[in-house]
C-alpha cells in the first residue's frame, strides 16, 4: 500500500453505504482519481466539507496495488466555492466542466496542462459569473485541444497552406479544409468564428472571456454549436448536460 499527497479538485461525489462517499476528483499529480471517503457522512468527521464538488484541496490517499478506487485518509481546503452554490447557472456550468473532465481524462494519468487550465477555468468563471458561458466555450476548445482532438486551427488539413482570414470547412474526419479541399463541402467555419477560436490559443481564459463581450453573439452560437458537434462527435453522444447560460 502506497501513500501520495497531492492538490485535487472535487468533481463529483456518490454516496456509498451509509456513511461514505465515492469522490471523483482531478489531482495535478495522478490525473483523475476516484476514492472511497470513509465515514464523511458522519456528523462529526476528519473531512468537513472539503469533499464539497469544486473544493480545491490537499489530499493524501492510500493507493493497493491493481485497486482502481483509492482511499481518502485526510483533505486540506485550500479554496472553497462555498460561496457560489446560491448561484445556479455557475453550480451547472461547473457541473459540466466537472462531467467532462471526467469523459475526457484517462484514470491515474497526469496531465499538468489540463490540470492548471481547469482550474483557471474554474476561477475565471467564480471571478466573473456573468462571462460563464465564455468560459465554458473556452473550456471546451482547450479540453478538445489537450486530449488531440481539436482540428488544427493554422493550416487546411489537406494542403497545408496557412489559413489566412478565411471561410474554411470542418471535414468528416475533423479536420478544417480550406475552400478549394473541402470543395465548399462539410459545416462552415465563418472567417468570424475562425479568428474568434485562434484567440483561445493566445489568451487566458479571464481575458478571453472579457474580451468576448465585444464579439458578436451570432459568433458566440457559432462556436457553441461547433464545439458541442465535436465534443458529440468524439463522445459519440451528447454531454450530459450543458448548460444554457
Ligand atoms: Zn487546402
Amino acid at each position: 500500500m502506497a501513500i501520495f499527497d497531492t492538490e485535487a479538485l472535487v468533481l463529483r461525489t456518490y454516496n456509498l453505504a451509509e456513511a461514505d462517499k465515492i469522490v471523483v476528483c482531478l489531482s495535478r499529480s495522478a490525473g483523475l482519481i476516484r476514492g472511497v471517503a470513509k465515514g464523511c457522512r458522519k456528523l462529526r468527521n476528519r473531512f468537513g466539507a472539503s469533499l464539497e464538488p469544486f473544493t480545491l484541496i490537499n489530499l493524501t490517499y492510500y493507493e493497493k496495488e491493481n485497486q482502481e478506487l483509492v482511499s481518502f485518509r485526510q483533505t486540506e481546503i485550500l479554496r472553497s466555492r462555498f460561496n457560489l452554490s446560491g448561484n445556479p447557472s455557475i453550480l451547472t456550468g461547473f457541473s459540466y466542466m466537472g462531467d467532462l473532465l471526467i469523459d475526457f481524462s484517462p484514470p491515474h494519468q497526469a496531465n499538468d496542462n489540463l490540470y492548471r487550465m481547469a482550474l483557471a477555468c474554474f476561477e475565471a468563471a467564480s471571478q466573473s459569473p456573468g462571462d460563464l458561458e465564455s468560459v465554458l466555450r473556452y473550456f471546451e476548445v482547450w479540453l478538445l485541444k489537450i486530449e488531440g482532438f481539436l482540428p488544427d486551427l493554422k493550416a487546411c488539413g489537406s494542403c497545408h497552406r496557412a489559413f489566412a482570414d478565411e471561410t474554411v470547412y470542418l471535414a468528416g474526419d475533423l479536420s478544417l479544409r480550406c475552400a478549394q479541399c473541402s470543395d465548399s463541402r462539410g459545416g462552415a467555419v465563418s472567417k468570424h468564428l475562425h479568428s474568434h477560436l485562434r484567440t483561445t490559443e493566445k489568451l487566458p481564459p479571464a481575458k478571453f472571456a472579457e474580451d468576448s463581450r465585444e464579439v458578436a453573439s451570432a459568433t458566440k452560437k457559432e462556436m457553441a454549436e461547433l464545439t458541442f458537434q465535436l465534443i458529440g462527435r468524439v463522445l459519440e453522444r451528447m454531454p450530459r448536460i450543458r448548460p444554457n447560460v
